[in-house]
């Protein structure tokens, strides 16, 4: 880890990986693996002894050989193992339907984060051991954080922005609703002019968030006709970046329209949500500011089926006939031109659960199934700064990993409906 995430819930977490693993006889497991995708992009390593030690990998070795007495020992032989999977852009707490609206007139931050429990379960057991939480109520996402990281719910590990730093009536504020509603809906998150942006980052810092999200352009499920280009000023967006970057924490932007995405950029914001509108000039702007982009092409597909069958308010729906078609192009640009991608979702918008479709829109747009395996592991996690403890399957890393009845470099669709076991810091899940 290049930069803080959390110190609580790091700490927390080692602590937790340190009690799973005492359930196992001696404290040792080896995984006896036939292919190993260690370090993607690299290919496989075969017949490899995988061996762990409270929660992390401590060694990998070619070859199966005799254990120490009450070493736990895992048969994959007949399988493929890949790193646990990172989703960089999920809304935990949250899943969309056409009541959506009325759970957030009936249901308190406490029932959103047992929701999020029920969905983060779902998530681990779909191979992501690690997610990026880009936008939710603030206290049920960061109770849920910390209860995964302090072992008291199933999920994965967790980087969570809080709910996004907006310009008043900008995506990330309450749209939509009676003035009233508004008013109660309407957060901190919304600021105005560079000296109230600080102030929004400076308290969402201190609710607890490990990274910025901002929405510097409309979004399409936001309740308003504000359009998808730009909503911050400049300066806001710069005020914003200095802000965080004084507290140890890195911004990421919510981003559709080409003179939003290059605002961010120019900005010195490190990463963009979506990207819908790039261009062949925006791709130059994130090569040179070596800028991340996390696509999230099964949002728009899932939108797009939401603009006939009376789920959206008319504002979202005339938007997500736009955007929906955009994004797998939009895609396919961006790897033509160079742009490091790291794998996201948008599960919230799609069902929690079903994130591994996107690796087939990644295919569908010129990705290899090990590029876009590498873009869930490794690119990912260096996103998320969390490189040092996961990602790839090498010492020092926790033992987090995904095992699969068939080859997923053969047919990515392995990725959704072939997983036999997910591992988290040592423990064995299975689906
Ligand atoms: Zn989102």
């Amino acid at each position: 880890m290049r930069n803080l995430f959390s110190g609580l819930a790091l700490s927390a977490a080692l602590t937790v990986s340190c009690a799973g693993i005492a359930s196992a006889q001696s404290g040792v497991t080896v995984i006896e693996a036939g292919k190993v995708l260690a370090v993607p992009g690299q290919g496989y390593l075969t017949d490899q002894s995988i061996k762990i030690e409270d929660g992390k990998i401590v060694s990998l070795s070619s070859g199966y050989s005799k254990h120490a007495a009450g070493t736990r020992v895992i048969n994959l032989r007949d399988s493929y193992v890949v790193p646990g999977l990172i989703d960089s852009h999920v809304h935990m707490t949250s899943e969309w339907s056409p009541t959506s609206r009325l759970k957030a007139l009936s249901d308190s931050e406490v029932d959103a984060a047992l929701d999020g429990a029920m969905y983060a379960k779902r998530t681990l057991l779909a191979g992501f051991t690690t997610v990026q939480d880009v936008g939710g109520a603030n206290e049920a996402i960061f109770s849920l954080r910390d209860a995964i990281a302090a072992g008291k719910v199933d999920g994965p590990r967790m980087r969570a922005s809080g709910r996004a730093v907006t310009p008043t009536g900008g995506h990330g504020d309450s749209n939509g609703f009676s003035p009233a509603l508004t008013k109660i809906f309407s957060g901190p998150n919304a600021c105005n002019g560079a000296d109230d942006c600080r102030r929004a980052v400076r308290e969402t810092i201190r609710s607890g968030a490990d990274v910025i999200k901002i929405t510097a352009t409309g979004g399409v499920l936001s309740n308003t006709k504000a359009g998808l280009e730009q909503q911050f000023y400049d300066d806001e967006i710069k005020a914003i970046v200095d802000t965080a970057a004084m507290m140890g924490r890195k911004v990421t932007a919510h981003a559709h329209g080409k003179g939003g995405i290059e605002a961010a950029l120019r900005n010195g914001v490190q990463s963009i949500e979506h990207g819908t509108y790039l261009d062949d000039e925006t791709i130059a702007l994130f090569r040179k500011h070596d800028a991340t982009l996390v696509p999230t092409v099964l949002a728009g597909v899932t939108v797009t089926g939401w603009t006939t069958n009376g789920w959206l308010p008319e504002a979202s729906r005339e938007k997500a006939a736009v955007v929906g078609p955009l994004m797998q192009d939009m895609l396919r640009k961006a790897r033509e031109g160079g742009v490091n991608v790291a794998f996201g979702t948008d599960s919230g918008v799609s069902k929690h659960g079903i994130n591994a479709e996107e690796f087939v829109l990644m295919v569908n747009a010129g990705y290899t199934p090990e590029e876009a395996i590498k873009a869930a592991t490794i690119t990912a996690s260096i996103h998320l700064e969390m490189d040092d403890h996961v990602g790839t399957l090498e010492a020092g890393k926790f033992a987090d990993m995904v095992v699969l009845r068939e080859d997923p470099l053969q047919d990515v669709r392995v990725l959704q409906n072939g997983i036999s076991m997910v591992v988290k810091g040592g423990e064995v899940y299975r689906p």
